[in-house]
């Protein structure tokens, strides 16, 4: 299947092509055709898929067919996604996919001054990206109309429902003209989404994008049982390994994210965090700054990751594993992005391995346990399920430590 194949016309044929992409993903070839045709679409898809541009494609190839005259300044599209980063994502996208359509692109988010993205919105644009928030102040405040939106796209639904922006969506539709076409994008279907998605789609066509798709299989996955207060200790000791160009660690709060910066900058490992209490400017930097390797280890929390995208990341650490395990997979969806493979290591303290067995179960298959390292704690063969004979071998081999010194091994036993 090629991109031509779905009837994607020349303009952005060539970007598409000038960024690599040479073949649809399976979200793609399936989303694309519906929404080139018009029809509402429900899609279940999680971050890492090809999901961006499943939804950029089609809108950009709908309005470059039928371009605003000269002089107008209609809002044509409209993506509202949960954070920052993500609009930023989007935007990007949009920018890359359509450079040769002359549709224009902007996005509104929180957090920073609002004249810039005001400015730009004067001077018109037919795509807009935002977060529920600013776009609403702006609408408040007269500096949007959504009365000429043609297609609006909602992104993450699920997290969006997580973060408690129900209400501002509600706002959001009904400041929609009546006539519009809806690409609802979700990565998870609990009932609430369902409920709402029933509520503003009509007659859409579904598509569903396994969780265990190949993107996530190419993830090696394994799991170090430690205590608690040997987390520390071991990260560190893992990132002794100069293979490990750069990592994504996650923390479950912004203080750990501080906590676990410092630690590392003491051992003159370059690393920096990006939370939700830094300021937008900072959260960008230590981004663009992880992005051109300039920062080694980028530590994050979930929200604030949402949107990180970085091309080739091969290494996800979970220092705190969350305990709602689709969590776990927009985690260590960051890497083995679009084919490429990479490594998700999780750090599980007693506390944890009741969220690890949920994980398991969600992803339908066991992780591998990686008993060779020094801080090893007996007995976790409790976390993993009976079938995995591989445990209690392990736990009493850890019970002999390890010579200090020798390298860690990211192979899994299995
Ligand atoms: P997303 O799920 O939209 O966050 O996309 C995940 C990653 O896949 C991004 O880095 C995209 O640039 C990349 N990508 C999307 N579609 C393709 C494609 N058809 N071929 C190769 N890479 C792609």
């Amino acid at each position: 299947m090629s991109f031509k194949s779905l009837n994607i016309t020349d303009p952005i044929l060539r970007s598409l092509n000038e960024e690599g992409y040479s073949t649809p993903t399976e979200i793609q070839s399936r989303a694309i055709p519906i929404a080139l045709k018009g029809n509402d679409l429900l899609a279940s898809a999680q971050t890492g898929t090809g999901k961006t541009a499943a939804f950029a494609i089609p809108v950009l190839q709908n309005l470059g067919a039928n371009p605003q005259k000269r002089g107008q300044k209609k809002i044509r599209s409209l993506v509202v996604t949960p954070t920052r980063e993500l609009a930023i994502q989007i935007d990007e996208s949009f920018r890359n996919y359509g450079r040769y359509t002359g549709l224009i692109g902007t996005t509104v988010y929180g957090g920073v001054s609002q004249k810039r993205q005001v400015k730009k919105l004067k001077k018109g644009v037919d795509i807009l990206t935002a977060t529920p928030g600013r776009l609403l102040d702006l609408m408040n405040q007269g500096h949007i109309s959504l009365s000429d939106v043609e297609v609006f796209v909602l992104d993450e639904a699920d997290r969006m429902l997580d973060m408690g922006f129900i209400h501002d969506i509600k706002k959001i539709r009904k400041a929609l003209p009546k006539k519009h076409q809806t690409l609802f994008f979700s990565a998870t279907m609990p009932r609430a989404i369902v409920k709402l998605s029933n509520s503003i789609l009509h007659n859409p066509s579904k598509v569903e994008v396994e969780p265990e798709s190949p993107t996530v299989d190419a993830i090696k996955q394994g799991v170090y049982f430690v205590e608690k207060k040997n987390k520390k200790a071991l990260l560190i000791d893992i990132l002794q390994d100069a293979g490990i160009e750069s990592a994504l660690v996650f923390t479950r709060t912004k203080r750990n994210a501080n906590n676990v910066v410092k630690l590392l900058n003491k051992q003159n490992i370059n690393a920096e965090a990006i939370h939700g209490n830094k300021s937008q400017s900072a959260r960008q930097r230590a981004l663009g700054n992880f992005k051109d390797q300039k920062t080694r280890v980028l530590v994050a929390t979930d929200i604030a990751a949402r949107g990180i995208d970085v091309d080739e990341l091969k290494y996800v650490i979970n220092y705190e594993v969350p305990n709602e395990p689709e969590t776990y997979v927009h985690r260590i969806g960051r890497t083995g992005r679009a084919g490429s493979d990479g490594t998700a290591l999780s750090f599980v303290d007693s506390v944890e391995r009741a969220y690890i067995r949920d994980i398991q179960k969600l992803i339908g298959k066991q992780i591998p346990v990686m008993d060779e390292h020094e801080f090893a704690t007996a007995n976790h063969n409790t976390a993993v399920s009976q079938s995995n004979h591989q445990s209690s071998n392990s736990s009493r081999r850890n019970k002999k430590k390890r010579p200090s010194g020798r390298k860690r091994k990211f192979r899994s036993r299995r």
